[in-house]
């Protein structure tokens, strides 16, 4: 994907700011190469006691959480690295609305360093796709720009062909789950005659309620994929509907 020339300038600038001391995306002190000072990506929140099937914060981990044995999710594992909290949400919130790449860079190199290898090995990393009047709006699409920096650090197939947005949607962040999972049917489509791999991770940069994700697993899984992964950089601690 192209980036717009604004965006394309932010990156050539923050390129040549390599060259000068690196200061903390958060509190300004300096930094290491993740963007941020060891104190800052210390405060990070990780997220490894949770369900192994929806990556919900958990007291202790579990294969299923209750949630997922009432109602399985149509995925068959989650992984999400860190929890949806201060401060990461700040850095999120501007990697994905304030067109911030280094936040995006520095989420990135912080979940590659937690995890040098993936916890699966893939047939295909799918990120999920934006509608593309959102795009023309923000001018990138986040989930796209991390699954594009983590497939190449982990050497994994990236497919930006496979799945399509078919229509537009409301802003999840605004609706439960329950409303979420209606305002997410046949949202996408995988693309004509396109071969679906057996084995897809399904990449986005937050998870929530689950049901954008799940609408892809759906998705997906109809058109032949035997197992969907999902793949989140952080997890909010609310559960599915
Ligand atoms: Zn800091
Ligand atoms: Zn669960």
């Amino acid at each position: 994907m192209r980036l717009r020339p604004g965006l394309a300038r932010t990156f050539g600038v923050s390129r040549r700011l390599r060259w000068l001391p690196l200061r903390c995306l958060l509190c300004g002190g300096p930094a290491e190469d993740s963007g941020l000072c060891p104190a800052c990506a210390r405060e990070l929140p990780r997220n490894p006691c949770c369900c192994a099937r929806c990556a919900l914060p958990l007291a202790r981990p579990a294969a299923s959480c209750g949630h997922c044995q009432r109602r399985p999710p149509p995925w068959d594992a989650a992984w999400s690295p860190f929890r949806y909290s201060w401060p990461l949400d700040r850095l999120e919130s501007r990697y994905k609305f304030s067109a911030d790449l280094a936040a995006g860079r520095a989420l990135v190199e912080l979940w590659t360093r937690c995890a040098p290898q993936p916890p699966v090995q893939p047939d295909a990393v799918v990120p999920v796709p934006l509608h593309r009047t959102r795009l023309r709006q923000r001018g990138y699409n986040q989930a796209l720009e991390l699954a594009r920096l983590l497939a190449r650090h982990w050497r994994l197939p990236l497919r930006t062909d496979l799945l399509q947005r078919e229509r537009a949607t409301a802003a999840q962040t605004e609706l439960d789950a329950v409303a979420s999972r209606r305002n997410m049917r046949g949202a996408f489509r995988v693309a004509a005659d396109a071969a679906v791999p057996a084995h897809v991770v399904v990449l986005d940069d937050v998870m929530t309620t689950g049901a954008t994700l799940a609408e892809c697993a759906r998705t997906l899984k109809r058109t032949g994929a035997v197992r969907v992964d999902v793949w989140a950089l952080a997890r909010a601690p609310s559960p599915r509907g």
